[in-house]
């Protein structure tokens, strides 16, 4: 937008965060959500420690970053400013114990048994615990990460092993498409298998949280029940680096 020109980088921060806090709230007024139960997550990949210091100061506290390296290099300038961190990029073994040092409170994105096991290994010898949701491919698509919906309720029983895990809810990246339906799709099913999950009972597993729903189909995502919405380039601006780059830690 034109206007923008001539907005400086706090303002125009802190505008598109109240946007897009009113689409969440306008889609729970239409459906008869209360707001409260949607959470916003500052996607910050890329973004410098001095803008998400912008974006805290507006109330929104929860941020979510997609490599251990990056989460080490905003450390020190953002360990004063009140935060709650979640790890949602895809997570290389090797990179937990590194992980571990920087005050990530969930990791979003437990998608594989021997990642859940090198994590409770580490949690253990450090004497902590974790939260964790799974994510799930609900798209079906190859070039995404999580897990195949048919393998998440024998996936949440083998990790309710693992005392130092404690399963919270479960994550999903819907399909990139306009086809509102076919994205609705992909956060149903996200839905149902947070129900099956439910329904089975299994102890040291809640799946209460839904991660799901970025800034292109938010209002979707609330109307089929997300608990946090992750929104990255609708606040801080478009990225240099395709998405498939923060998607694999290999890099
Ligand atoms: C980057 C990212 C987002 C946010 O995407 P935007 O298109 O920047 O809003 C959400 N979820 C995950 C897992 C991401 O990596």
């Amino acid at each position: 937008m034109l206007y923008k020109l001539f907005m400086n980088e706090k303002d125009i921060i802190i505008e598109n965060i109240s946007t897009i806090c009113r689409r969440i709230e306008n889609t729970c007024h239409r459906i008869g959500r209360n707001p409260k139960e949607v959470k916003l997550l500052l996607a910050t990949k890329t973004v410098s420690a001095e803008k998400i210091k912008i974006a805290l100061e507006t109330g929104t506290t929860l941020i979510g970053e997609n490599k251990v390296q990056e989460i080490k290099e905003k450390y020190e300038c953002l360990k004063d400013t009140p935060h709650t961190k979640h790890f949602i990029g895809h997570l290389q073994t090797n990179k937990v114990k590194e992980l571990l040092k920087f005050g990530v409170s969930c990791i979003q994105s437990l998608d594989r048994l021997d990642l859940a096991e090198k994590l409770q290994q580490r949690l253990e010898s450090d004497d902590k615990s974790i939260e964790a949701f799974i994510q799930v491919n609900t798209s079906y698509e190859e070039s995404k990460f999580g897990l195949d919906p048919s393998e998440v309720l024998a996936f949440s029983k083998q990790v309710s092993q693992l005392n130092r895990i404690k399963i919270k809810g479960l994550m999903t990246i819907g399909l990139f498409s306009a086809d509102t339906e076919k994205v609705r799709k992909c956060f149903r099913l996200l839905k149902e298998i947070q129900q099956k999950i439910i329904a089975e009972n299994i102890p040291n597993i809640e799946v209460n949280e839904l991660s799901m729903g970025m800034s292109g189909d938010l209002e979707t995502a609330v109307e089929e029940g997300t608990t946090i919405i992750r929104v990255g380039t609708a606040i801080f601006g478009q990225r240099i680096y395709p998405d498939s780059y923060y998607w694999n830690e290999q890099k």
